[in-house]
């Protein structure tokens, strides 16, 4: 039934695609002048069904115009709709032609008049603590549902929304990400400058442990009597646990970070780390040779961005802005007297006026200084802020230094 509907969905997606085209049409307005009519007689589906495959339609065309203009598609070749996967526009009090409802649960989808389908969800204890409850207590809202078929089972993909209160910030929190620790430098109005070092030497050391188990398994089940499905089962089996493990010290390193926003009441400040593998290809060690390809591998799998965007969103649950600053020169200027020195190794010196401090310090350093002139409309005076502390800062900076021994890991 799920899956009849999966086709129709698609079908109907892959008509709109095709009306759009011939008719040139870009909005899901003109869309449903022109091609309502036909379309009501070919599916027999709620009428809001039209819409939701309008727009996703009108939406894949709009991308693939953008690529178009990039010269990465090809203008005589438009585009198909194949996802096995609909999202599906929200019924409720206030838009009763919706055709999906969401009921803690279970979710209903309205197929067509009087005929419904309901899909069991499988709700953990984590989904119950972190959303229902607040849900049902009218906290939460609950966005667009996707929903996706793989296989055997269903995808249903239910996003809340909670709305929180954007706090008065006091200050900018530069968060410099590497590859065996976080660094975070708070600069406060009339405060001097703290730093925090968090240590996440573990990352490596679980890639590292996990890579040598798969080779290990490569190695065993290659050599006759081959096992190719045993073989590719092991290394699934392995590649799941490292991202989970991951994936744990991820979230209790952002969760950590957005602990220590909250309770000073900071904006986050990140790198923009666009390109920043790009970067690495060109970017040269201390002897002026490039990055070894195995450091260069080692760095790719660094999993920046996951940790950005974790840090961005809990942020955001706790009503803290975050800005993106460029990421030219951030290890390298001195936040004190923004002279360019090239650090040596871990060690940063200022030739012209002698600071002395761990190089990924002042990056985060730099990183909160420029996020200082990006925040919000509200803290206009945060680049004084920046400045004046930087005046009374005490020489050499020590970082406050969060142990590894923090994440209790047990796998
Ligand atoms: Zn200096």
């Amino acid at each position: 039934m799920l899956g009849e509907l999966l086709d129709q969905f698609t079908a109907s997606v892959n008509f709109c695609i095709k009306k759009c085209l011939e008719h040139n049409i870009t909005s899901r307005a003109s869309l449903h002048h022109v091609a309502y009519s036909e379309w009501k007689s070919r599916f027999s589906l709620a009428t809001h069904w039209f819409h939701s495959a309008g727009q996703v339609a009108t939406q894949t065309l709009r991308s693939w115009r953008n690529l178009c203009r990039k010269g990465q598609a090809d203008l005589n070749k438009p585009p198909v709709y194949e996802t096995k996967t609909m999202r599906l526009e929200l019924w409720s009090d206030k838009n009763s032609t919706g055709i999906c409802k969401f009921q803690g649960n279970t979710v209903q989808i309205r197929v067509r008049k009087g005929e419904h389908l309901w899909l069991p969800l499988l709700v953990t204890k984590h989904h119950e603590q972190a959303y229902l409850r607040d849900w049902r207590e009218g906290k939460l809202k609950v966005g667009e549902v996707t929903i996706s078929l793989s296989k055997e089972r269903a995808n249903i993909f239910v996003p809340f929304k909670r709305e929180v209160k954007s706090k008065h910030i006091n200050g900018v929190c530069g968060v410099d990400i590497n590859e065996r620790s976080v660094d975070l430098t708070i600069l406060k109005l009339k405060e001097p400058p703290k730093h925090v070092k968090i240590d996440v030497s573990k990352l490596p050391a679980i890639r590292h442990s996990s890579q040598l188990k798969r080779k290990s398994v490569q190695k065993k089940l290659d050599t006759p009597p081959q096992r190719p499905v045993q073989k590719q089962k092991l290394q699934e089996k392995y590649w799941r646990r490292e991202s989970n493990r991951t994936n744990q010290i991820l979230h209790t390193v952002s969760k950590q970070v957005a602990e220590i926003v909250e309770q000073e009441q900071v904006a986050v400040a990140f790198e923009n780390i666009k390109g920043i593998r790009g970067s690495m290809r060109s970017m040269k060690s201390t002897n002026g040779k490039t990055l070894r390809k195995d450091i260069r591998r080692r760095l790719n799998q660094w999993p920046f961005h996951k940790l950005q965007f974790y840090v961005d969103y809990k942020a955001a649950q706790r009503g803290l802005p975050t800005v993106e600053v460029s990421n030219y020169h951030k290890s390298k200027n001195c936040p004190i007297c923004s002279q360019y020195n090239r650090p040596n190794g871990h060690a940063y010196q200022c030739l012209r006026c002698g600071f002395e401090a761990d190089r990924h310090l002042v990056a985060s350093w730099n990183i909160a200084k420029d996020g200082a002139s990006h925040v919000p409309a509200d803290c206009w005076q945060m680049q004084r802020a920046a400045d004046e502390l930087v005046a009374q800062a005490k020489l050499p900076a020590e970082p406050e230094k969060i142990p590894k021994q923090q994440f209790a890991t047990e796998f």
